[in-house]
């Protein structure tokens, strides 16, 4: 049957769109690649005589296996009836493309592949922006939870992050009847370092003693600065009397220990074991008294809470 005038007009109306339209659009033989169709724009993009040359001698990595239009896919007996949608990175024009394919049989009866490639290089662009952004906010957030719970001297966990940990042990103890103790140290005659000394030769001290402490306890344990010159440590699943021994091992340790530029440093430590119907702030309130009676009987030595 003859086609209308109206049905021709139609045709080249959209002819005249596909050829003026800003993206690559090809059609490629099934059978062996030919092209045998290009637009205006790829044209001026692959050269005028496109039309009639392979199409994978045109498009720098056609053939390998990220290419948009596999072998497989060219050698299938029926071509894709829907459209295909993929990314093409074009290694010698350095450009991206969302690919388009379609499978379509051609005036002559021939199965062919309408390809339409639009550059998508901004977008690309963009989404590399935008991982990148990610990642950063990622670190960034790391960063900000770590140093929200530590303390900045030390490098140990701050009275904040103490207060969660206890108040965890805490419930387990509620919940399950675990014992915990915590331990109070506290330099002795700090302050006479700041004077002798300097306040950085102060800061070295405390940095020294933090990673002294902190070598010489368990894994389990929680150790933080508590403050100035004083740290806490949260002893989980551990009685008074072994809490105790810890305190006077932590004790030697400190004391035989030869702090640089500044010689020999003690420490007094306070110990205290959860009991039942006490809340936290007893606990840690037992174990300061405790520590104050060091303190009051000499210094250098540890005393446990009643
Ligand atoms: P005591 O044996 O009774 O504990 O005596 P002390 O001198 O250690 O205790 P005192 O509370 O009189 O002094 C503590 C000093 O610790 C005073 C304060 O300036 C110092 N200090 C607190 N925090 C820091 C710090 O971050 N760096 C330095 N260098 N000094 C600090
Ligand atoms: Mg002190
Ligand atoms: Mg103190």
């Amino acid at each position: 049957m003859d086609a209308s005038p109206a049905m021709l007009d139609f045709d080249r109306f959209l002819l005249t769109v596909v050829y003026d339209l800003p993206n690559l659009i090809f059609v490629v033989d099934q059978a062996d690649g030919t092209i045998v169709y290009a637009n205006q724009h790829m044209c001026a993009t692959l050269g005028a005589d496109c039309v009639g040359r392979r199409f994978f001698e045109l498009f720098a990595g056609a053939g390998g296996d990220r290419h948009f239009l596999s072998y497989a896919q060219q050698h299938e007996s029926a071509p894709p009836a829907l459209p295909r949608q993929s990314e093409y990175y074009d290694d010698e024009s350095e450009n991206w493309y969302h690919v388009q394919q379609r499978g379509i049989t051609w005036i002559d009866g021939s199965s062919k592949v309408v390809c339409v490639l639009s550059e998508i290089n901004a977008l690309k662009r963009l989404q590399k922006d935008l991982t990148e952004a990610h990642a950063t906010l990622a670190f960034k957030n790391r960063e900000l939870e770590i140093s929200a719970r530590t303390d900045r001297l030390t490098s140990l966990y701050n009275r904040y992050q103490l207060d969660l940990v206890i108040t965890g042990e805490f419930q387990r103890f509620r919940r399950y009847g675990k014992p915990f103790s915590v331990l109070l140290a506290d330099c002795d005659q700090f302050k006479q370092v700041n004077d002798a000394y300097g306040h950085q030769a102060g800061d070295s001290v405390l940095i020294d003693l933090a990673r002294l402490l902190q070598s010489n306890i368990r894994a389990t344990d929680t150790l933080g600065r508590w403050g100035g010159e004083e740290f806490l440590a949260i002893l989980p699943e551990t009685t008074l009397d072994s809490a105790a021994q810890l305190a006077e091992k932590l004790r030697a340790i400190v004391a035989a220990h030869a702090f640089p530029a500044v010689g020999h440093k003690t420490a007094s430590f306070g110990v205290a074991q959860i009991q039942p119907a006490e809340n936290i702030k007893d606990l840690v309130g037992r174990a300061d008294k405790a520590l104050y009676q060091a303190k009051e009987k000499g210094r250098n030595r540890i005393e446990t809470a009643d």
